[in-house]
């Protein structure tokens, strides 16, 4: 019986929860419920399977989508509305619904509803994860800010070309594994409980070759580099994990970016503002002057620095900043007033003069 709790509650995560959040929540619980730490536990087990099904609907939009248009309709514990009510009529249909409610009657109960809709029934108490490939690469800032295409080169497991993934050698006969007797999996018995893994003498296959491939020694998979482009949208963060999707191992797993976002010389961020710092000399700060500035995209800009400019003081040039959205942060201009750390005698008189003229004290 697919469960019928909340699966936001299950994972401890919010309805607004991104798919990184659901992911490292599931990982944490997975680990904590597994059955191999907790031998003898029928409630972690129950819990585990709890934890998969949850993150197995939780973490795929589309699935996503159909159970939180359900969950609107009060189907599961905890969601926080009534039950169906009107029979399952289809008068209850909003306007998103792209089920249909009016064959409720048909179904035994909630859980058969969620599995005829889902699929899957939560028996497949297993981390999901095994052909995810993750890795980091560092880019630099101004194309995290304005985007673009960063070549990396990965050693993926690949099917192995001689082969074909069965693990025997050209002209080898396969006979049925002695181990797991041709089932693939080998069980272990827990509390009434059973964790299946595959069987680590065919590893899985069921069969075992009367001699072993000699390319890949067996494994059917050998390790090949593989060049891919990321493209990296404009405005993005450091820390950001890019998913590309079925490009990973054997062609089918997932590969996920972890992007670092390298300092820039000049410029630094908040939010989608940009803001580098530019020295300008003291002439300069007290009786105004215009300097030149680079905007992100290597335009040159004039800028109008007034007499009397404070050091410190930013300066705004509008739309110069990364675009997200739709949306267009600013470039600020953060003077820095450079005091000379020498003065001839001529300059120091003229200071001097100055001073005194001014009433500054010195
Ligand atoms: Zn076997
Ligand atoms: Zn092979």
């Amino acid at each position: 019986m697919a469960s019928q709790r909340d699966y936001y509650q299950i994972l401890g995560v919010s309805e607004t929860a991104t798919t990184d959040e659901i992911k490292k929540a599931f990982r944490r619980l997975a680990k904590q419920y597994h059955p191999d730490r907790n031998p003898n536990n029928p409630q972690a087990a129950e819990r585990f399977k709890e934890i998969n099904e949850a993150h197995d609907v939780l973490s795929d939009a589309e699935k996503r989508k159909k159970y939180d248009q359900l969950r609107r309709y009060g189907a599961f514990a905890g969601a926080g509305r009534g039950g169906f009510g009107g029979g399952g009529g289809g008068s209850a249909q909003g306007p998103d619904v792209d089920f249909d409610l009016s064959d409720l009657g048909s179904f035994g109960g909630l859980g058969d509803l969620f599995s005829s809709i889902f699929g899957r029934r939560g028996t497949g108490a297993r981390l999901d994860d095994e052909d995810e490939i993750e890795t980091a690469i560092a880019i630099p800032f101004r194309v995290a800010a304005l985007g673009g295409k960063v070549p990396v080169t990965l050693t993926l497991p690949e099917v192995c070309p001689t082969c074909g993934g069965s693990g025997g050698a050209p002209g080898a006969t396969f006979s049925t594994c002695p181990e797991c007797r041709g089932r693939g999996t080998i069980s272990f018995g827990q509390g009434g409980f059973t964790v299946q893994r595959p069987c680590p003498v065919c590893r899985g296959r069921g069969k075992v070759p009367s001699q072993r491939c000699p390319t890949c020694q067996g494994s059917g998979e050998v390790r090949q580099e593989k060049h891919l482009t990321i493209t990296i949208p404009a405005g993005t963060e450091d820390g950001t994990r890019l998913r590309l999707k079925g490009q990973g191992a054997k062609g089918r797993g997932d590969i996920v970016v972890a992007i670092q976002v390298e300092p820039d010389r000049f410029f630094r961020r908040e939010g989608l503002d940009v803001i580098g710092v530019v020295p300008i000399n003291l002439a300069q700060a007290l009786l105004g002057s215009k300097i030149k500035v680079r905007t992100l995209d290597g335009k040159r800009v004039v800028l109008k620095v007034p007499p009397g400019t404070q050091h410190g003081q930013k300066f705004r040039i509008p739309g110069q900043g990364i675009e997200r959205n739709g949306r267009r942060g600013d470039q600020y201009v953060e003077v820095h007033v450079q005091i000379p750390e020498k003065l001839t005698p001529e300059q120091e008189t003229a200071l001097r003069e100055f001073a005194e003229k001014s009433g500054m004290r010195h």
